[in-house]
């Protein structure tokens, strides 16, 4: 049986004060549903990993470096978020893919160093909007999950979690149907059970794009939907609480 995870993305958003109150509102209400955990800004990892402490709520960062230290001017090491107390690091972010260009290769070397530096990857893999209307949604997707498998074997993904985030649902209010995203998870699910069933069985398979408090209950019921990758809907407590209290 797989355990539920609702991780919030709060991207380029807030300040200290706001992170501050977001962070007491979902520490005060935890009600231990779903494991929550959270992914501020990078400025922010200290200190709300200082607030979370003692807490069941996990840290995460919004991305890690693919290396381990030197001459990598805007990065930050997986070694770095460690300390900083994150078990998480979201890699291939739709918004990182787009507008930062970051390929597969990129985004399996950032997978490789969250592993190496005992971090969980959350893996995002998804379809644009053109590639679903051109029937190349499982397509896309597999190369995304092939470009991590081929570098580091199926045994990796023992250890990371996916999160199948449809970009066109990402931001947009249009939320895949609960059918819809089960298929896409369902054909993850398949593939991975193809190279090791027990991994296939067992790795928590996320979804992302527009999940909010009204329709994560009926997504969240789905058999192969373990969770949700929150943006917009995680940066208020009461929000992103009632998310994980849907599950
Ligand atoms: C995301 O960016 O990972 C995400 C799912 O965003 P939103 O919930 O705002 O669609």
């Amino acid at each position: 049986m797989r355990s539920t995870l609702i991780a919030g993305n709060w991207k380029m958003n807030g300040s200290m004060e706001s992170v501050i109150e977001l962070v007491e509102g979902i520490k005060a209400g935890n009600s231990g549903n779903a494991k929550l955990a959270v992914c501020p800004p990078a400025i922010y990892l200290m200190k709300v990993g200082g607030m979370l402490e003692g807490t069941d709520i996990a840290l995460g960062a919004q991305n890690v470096c693919d290396q381990e230290a030197g001459a990598f001017t805007g990065e930050i090491s997986g070694a770095m978020l460690n300390e900083c107390g994150a078990q998480y690091a979201i890699v291939g972010h739709s918004e990182r893919r787009a507008l930062y260009r970051e390929s597969d290769e990129l985004v399996a070397g950032r997978f490789a160093m969250a592993v190496a530096s005992g971090l969980i990857p959350i893996l995002c893999v998804g379809e644009t909007l053109q590639e679903r209307d051109e029937g190349i949604t499982e397509k896309v997707v597999a190369r995304q999950l092939d470009a991590v498998i081929e570098r580091q074997g199926i045994s990796v993904i023992g250890h990371c979690v996916i999160a199948y985030e449809p970009v066109w649902a990402i931001g947009t209010g249009k939320v895949a149907t609960p059918d819809q995203a089960q298929a896409v998870h369902r054909y993850i699910r398949e593939k991975l059970a193809a190279l090791d069933t027990d991994i296939a069985e067992k790795v928590q398979i996320l979804y992302g794009g527009s999940m909010n408090s009204a329709n994560a209950g009926e997504l969240l019921s789905k058999p192969d939907i373990d969770g949700g990758l929150i943006g917009g809907a995680s940066l208020k407590a009461a929000d992103f609480l009632a998310i994980g209290q849907s599950a």
